[in-house]
């Protein structure tokens, strides 16, 4: 039996509204809109255009948002004043500066540059440290990660003694989802490009994150009958039958592993979308945090 879809863009969706609501209610109570403030230093393309979708989702939601852009030239100083000026700036609820840094600048100090209060992406290393302690609460949760745990959970809330694969171990997918779902109570295996026997690994998951990368690697015979399979993935592949030339698919190949899962992410239309909508959700809870 093909696997059932769970459904990113709706799920996503159902969040945004939820956002734009309560942001409604706090602008009608006299309390100020919540702010977003982002840092993007370069030109990188792919980095313009995730910024820009941002900034849309703010707009829709009634969340102010304000862009800051750095030449590729700036120095570490440079960054680091812009985000000490954003933390002060009471207009200001959450930073988010757009990753990859151009070489040269030191991506930890400026994450560590952030207030935690303003941290909605989720990466200051306290944020990062509380998440994988027995115990401590991170304030914000990396919003990728944050959205493969709805998605999960939307289907299977009980995650207790599940066995979970995640492949993938970087820093703002793989290890905060393996993170997420040992605080779930998941036992979890965390593969990544030394992993011997991959397929046999995955073989054992119940639940199967793929954050790696590579278009449509995991395989049908690679998933557990019935499994849970989140496809983080992203990838651009050749398709002379597009009119840009090009298609976007998972780090799983959908119509293999449909025919053997229980549920499925797609892509596009899983993780992709859940990641703005749960910066929506982190930012709001920024101003919350702010005011009360
Ligand atoms: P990285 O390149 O930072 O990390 C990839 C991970 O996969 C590494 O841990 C690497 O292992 C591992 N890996 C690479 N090749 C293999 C292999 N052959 N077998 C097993 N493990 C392997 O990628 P990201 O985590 O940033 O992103 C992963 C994917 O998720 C990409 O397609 C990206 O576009 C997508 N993405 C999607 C987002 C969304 O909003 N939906 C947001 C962010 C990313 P090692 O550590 O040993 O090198």
């Amino acid at each position: 039996m093909p696997a059932n879809i769970l459904d990113g863009a709706a799920t996503a969706e159902k969040i945004r509204n939820q956002v734009a609501e309560e942001v409604a209610r706090r602008v009608a109570e006299g309390k100020p809109a919540p702010g977003l403030a982002t840092v993007l230093v370069g030109d990188n393309p792919a980095s313009q255009v995730y910024v820009r979708s941002k900034h849309r989702a703010c707009q829709q939601v009634g969340i102010q948002s304000f862009a800051y852009e750095l030449p590729e030239t700036a120095s570490q100083k440079e960054v680091e004043d812009l985000v000490r000026s954003l933390n002060a700036d009471p207009r200001v609820h959450g930073i988010l500066v757009q990753l990859p840094l151009p070489s040269g600048l030191d991506e930890e100090r400026v994450l560590g540059a952030i207030s935690i209060e303003k941290d909605v992406d989720g990466f200051h290393p306290v944020n990062i440290g509380r998440l994988a302690q027995k115990g401590r609460e991170p304030l914000f949760v990396p919003c990728t990660p944050a959205g493969c745990m709805v998605l999960l959970q939307s289907v299977l809330p009980d995650l207790n003694g599940v066995n979970a694969v995640v492949l993938g171990r970087s820093n703002i997918v793989g290890m905060p989802v393996a993170l997420l779902l040992v605080r779930a109570n998941a036992t979890v295996t965390i593969c990544h490009s030394r992993t011997r026997n991959l397929p046999e690994v995955c073989r054992n998951a119940d639940v199967l994150v793929a954050a790696v990368g590579k278009p449509e690697m995991v395989r049908g015979d690679w998933v557990k009958p019935g499994a849970v399979v989140i496809d983080v993935g992203i990838n651009r592949i050749e398709d002379p039958t597009r009119p840009r030339g090009y298609r976007l698919v998972g780090d799983v190949a959908f119509d293999e592993v449909s025919q053997v899962a229980g549920w499925i992410t797609p892509v596009p239309g899983g993780v992709g979308p859940m990641t703005i909508a749960m910066l929506l959700q982190n930012t709001l809870r920024a101003a919350r945090l702010a005011r009360g």
